[in-house]
């Protein structure tokens, strides 16, 4: 049977020269490897306990909202400056090279809520530390991250400590 890691498509020298890129559109491009990787993260999760799923724009959405939906959750929009339409919080964060900012309508959850953090892919941990604060400013319990892939090397999980982190497939050394 193939594993998650097997879908994954990995290219190197993308977008520039020493990056290792995992492309995950060999995984959402075949059903069966859409199917297990959904299936994985929902299944890495099933004892943490949430009210919704926010996901960050774009591969966090495809993830994010197919386990909102198989788990009869919400789905939340984390979107990059200046595309959502209604109130918006925002956070800042640092790239490598200069600074990005993400936002969440202020309406996405009651305060209170345990919401699920959901992406693709976690290297330095900057933009899902982002999330959280999106998270918390909006009174809401980051009640856990869950990502497909996790790069270890790149130490996210450590800049999150106090969090629990879930990853479906981790490259370490790779
Ligand atoms: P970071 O904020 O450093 O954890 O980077 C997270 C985001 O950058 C993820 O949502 C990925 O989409 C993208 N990313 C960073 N490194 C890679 C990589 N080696 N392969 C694919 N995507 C990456």
């Amino acid at each position: 049977m193939k594993t998650i890691k097997d879908y994954i498509r990995t290219i190197p020298d993308f977008p520039k020269p020493g990056i290792q890129f995992r492309d995950i559109t060999t995984v959402i491009q075949d059903a069966d490897g859409l199917k297990l990787a959904v299936d994985s993260m929902c299944d890495l999760v099933k004892d943490v306990e949430y009210d919704v799923v926010a996901g960050a724009e774009a591969r966090g959405f495809i993830f994010g909202s197919a386990m909102a939906y198989k788990e009869h959750k919400p789905f939340v929009l984390i979107r990059k400056k200046g595309k959502l339409p209604f109130e918006t919080v925002s956070q800042s964060y640092e790239l490598e090279y200069g600074s990005a900012e993400l936002e969440m309508h202020t309406d996405s959850f009651p305060a209170g809520s345990r919401v699920l953090i959901v992406d693709d892919l976690i290297a330095t941990g900057g933009t899902i530390e982002a999330m959280i604060k999106l998270v918390e400013k909006l009174g809401g319990k980051a009640a856990g991250v869950c990502v497909l892939v996790e790069l270890p090397d790149l130490k996210g999980r450590e800049r999150l400590e106090g969090y629990d982190v879930f990853s479906a497939v981790s490259y370490e050394g790779e």
